[in-house]
């Protein structure tokens, strides 16, 4: 077993985790005894119609929200008993968020949102700024990082999003409904990058009802009336993700974490073909 990459703790991990609102014979139960892992290096899909738990499931991996039951560990920390500050804490400098509503700050320039995540982490200016500079740089968006949102299409905007997520290196990159408020182009764009990033080895859990974008995962699990009800893998962890397009990598999404396994298919011995 010499070849075997060493063990890693799992990005996240769920037991039995419940939500409820509410409590007695109005209780709504959002989540049900929902159980599963995500390997570092995974590109998940959550999918499930309306009303299925999805974004109950998304507050509680943010660390939005704390289950009514059952275990949950980001990278190896059990939130349970975790206080506002400690949570806020974790989801600073585990996690990168994107919502489909972009949530950049306005009249505020691209390298300043991207470099605001850093500014809470205690980040000092230069190393700020060159940070929020590549992470720009990975996400094509180089030269844009004057820009406010309102000078910049819904595309680059979600692309903003996407490197102030990024920034921090997270141990998972978890999105709702990214490309939601997206033209079909700028979806395109969007995937793409999530593809991009997974194969430098970050771990992405995105949620969707668009069968195309769940496509782009390796990994598609559905929910129904809060419960697990499919968990499918569609291409292997060190795999490359299905729908990935080979071309030009930008420099800068390159692997920061040294701990993160390369995907199979970009192993020196084999990248250069
Ligand atoms: P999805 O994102 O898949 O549409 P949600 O997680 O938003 O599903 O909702 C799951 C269930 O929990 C729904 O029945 C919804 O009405 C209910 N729910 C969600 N948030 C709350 C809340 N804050 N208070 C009461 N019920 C809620
Ligand atoms: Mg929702």
């Amino acid at each position: 077993m010499s070849g075997e990459p060493p063990r890693r703790r799992p990005a996240v991990v769920l037991e039995r985790v419940s939500k409820s609102y509410g409590s007695g014979a109005v209780a709504v139960h959002a989540l049900r005894d929902v159980d599963f892992v995500v390997e570092r290096g995974d590109y998940v899909a959550i999918m499930g119609a309306s009303g299925s738990g999805k974004s109950t499931l998304m507050n509680i991996v943010g660390c939005l929200d704390l289950p009514t039951r059952g275990r949950y560990l980001l990278d190896g920390i059990d939130v349970r008993g975790l206080d506002d500050f400690e949570l806020s804490y974790i989801r600073n400098r585990k996690l990168g968020l994107v919502f489909q509503s972009f949530n950049l700050i306005p009249r505020t320039s691209a390298l300043r949102n991207v470099e605001l995540p850093l500014i809470y982490a205690r980040v000092s200016g230069a190393e700020r700024r060159a940070r929020a500079l590549a992470a720009l740089g990975a996400v094509g968006l180089a030269n844009r990082a004057g820009h406010g949102p309102q000078e910049l299409s819904g595309g680059q905007q979600q692309r903003a999003a996407i490197a102030r997520a990024i920034v921090t290196d997270p141990a998972l990159i978890l999105a709702d409904e990214p490309t939601g408020n997206l033209d079909s182009a700028s979806t395109a764009e969007v995937l793409q990058l999530f593809d991009r990033l997974n194969v430098v080895g970050r771990t992405i859990m995105m949620i969707t009802h668009e069968p195309e974008v769940s496509e782009h995962a390796k990994r598609v699990i559905r929910l129904s009336d809060g419960r697990l009800v499919s968990d499918t893998r569609t291409a292997a962890l060190t795999d490359l993700p299905p729908r990935f397009v080979p071309g030009d990598l930008p420099a800068a999404a390159a692997r920061t974490r040294s701990d993160e396994p390369a995907p199979r298919a970009l192993r020196p011995s084999e990248a250069s073909t």
